[in-house]
């Protein structure tokens, strides 16, 4: 019988309950059963793994996909007083990694994909003690998802080398196709997934048609004062996209984008998650494993790659459960272009591209519920207007039966 996790998330993490799906996750995984966790941005997945790795013997061993993501989580793991470590191509103290594992003095190591499927990481392991295996991320596991990593296919073997340790595989954004991957892919029973709700009912959804994004991004950015994300579609769209807001708008905006200097791009970064008036414009690169509770609006120029990222992308929006909006401005030309991108990468199998195209063209067509179309794309059941999207606000049909009216009467 496993023991009560609750005096543990007291004692180490100082929360005084845990949050939704939580509690079910942190029992299947002390239970030693594998699970897949499938809760939106924010709902503190990482606690699902970091718990059990303060109470189970052993070491757990977290895959994450970026080394910036796996140092934000080791400073948050190290603050709250967890014995952790990464081991990536930049950190100089690996052999004093190998030996604190080795010596059973840590309770988190975290790995990035490729380094985890290797022999010389099997071996590692074999000679220590890993006591859960979390896969964060998980999408990048599959073909389905909106981020495939063929690394993460290379993770099945060590998994299953250990097979009685268990694993937890963790995922904002996963459609029903992508999960059932997940489980095939990682080996995980269909009883163990565990599904969170969707719904984050504080953040507005907004979405046009775009005659001039850049002015029509402007009056957003003048209209929603503190900070917030734009995101465009290229990187040097970014850096123009920074210097019009800031004659336009007078506000502060800053680029963001993997090309940039690395110390400007740590920096631009750091200034905005410390600021409180900041526009960050930005490839998608941006916003992984950023906690930044505040941000009142994200704005995409353009169409997102995918309805998994689009929700992914608002969701930095009203964090700290305050109102926020996501606008979203797209035009005929990002469907051509994405249909031409599909076209050119058929035969290297991309098999939910062209579904994942269709389905950001109902989000963006419909003149019904935007989040109805999200949330059931998610596979839940919600009631057919929400109350908080542009179109449940003012419904399409009732603006054009105005604009009639209108045109008679002035007529
Ligand atoms: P995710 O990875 O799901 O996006 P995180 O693991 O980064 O989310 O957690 C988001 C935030 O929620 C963090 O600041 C974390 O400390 C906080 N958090 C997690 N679990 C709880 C809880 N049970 N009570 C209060 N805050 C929590
Ligand atoms: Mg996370």
């Amino acid at each position: 019988m496993a023991r009560d996790p609750l005096p543990d998330l007291h004692r180490i993490f100082g929360f005084p309950a845990f949050r939704g799906v939580q509690e079910q996750v942190v029992t299947r995984v002390l239970a030693g059963e594998r699970t897949l966790a499938v809760m939106p941005t924010g709902a503190g997945k990482s606690l699902c793994y970091q718990l059990p790795s303060a109470m189970l013997e052993g070491t757990c061993i977290v895959v994450s996909p970026l080394i910036a993501l796996m140092h934000d989580q080791l400073r948050a793991a190290t603050a709250v007083g967890l014995r952790a470590a990464t081991l990536t191509s930049v950190d100089e103290n690996k052999a004093e990694t190998r030996g604190r594992y080795l010596d059973g003095e840590l309770d988190l190591l975290y790995v990035a994909p490729e380094r985890a499927s290797t022999a010389d990481f099997r071996d590692l392991l074999t000679r220590g003690r890993p006591a859960l295996f979390a896969i964060d991320e998980a999408h990048c596991v599959s073909e389905w998802g909106h981020d495939f990593r063929p690394d993460y296919r290379l993770l099945r073997p060590l998994l299953d080398t250990f097979a009685d340790v268990p694993r937890l595989a963790l995922t904002a954004t996963a459609d029903a196709h992508t999960r059932a991957d997940i489980l095939e892919q990682l080996g995980i029973p269909h009883e163990g997934m565990i599904v969170a709700g969707f719904d984050r009912p504080n953040i507005r959804y907004t979405i046009r048609p775009k005659d001039n994004s850049t002015r029509q991004i402007a009056d957003v950015v003048r209209d929603t004062p503190g900070p917030g994300i734009v995101y465009v579609q290229t990187r040097a769209a970014t850096e123009k996209m920074a210097a019009q807001l800031t004659q336009i708008t007078g506000r502060p905006v800053r680029a963001y984008h993997a090309g940039l200097d690395p110390a400007v791009r740590a920096r631009n970064q750091a200034d905005f998650v410390a600021s409180e008036d900041m526009v960050m414009c930005a490839t998608v690169a941006f916003g992984m494993g950023i906690d930044k509770p505040d941000v009142r609006f994200v704005a995409h120029a353009g169409l997102p790659k995918s309805i998994e990222a689009y929700y992914q992308e608002t969701g930095r929006a009203g964090r700290d459960g305050d109102p926020a909006v996501a606008h979203l401005f797209w035009g005929a030309e990002d469907f051509a272009r994405a249909r031409q991108r599909i076209g050119e990468v058929e035969e290297h199998r991309q098999p939910g591209e062209r579904q994942r195209l269709a389905a950001l063209g109902a989000l963006v067509e419909t003149a019904g519920c935007r989040r109805a179309i999200l949330l059931r794309h998610f596979g839940e059941h919600p009631p057919e207007t929400c109350g908080n999207c542009d179109n449940c606000l003012s419904p399409p049909a009732a603006i054009d039966a105005t604009e009639t009216a209108r045109k008679y009467l002035s007529a």
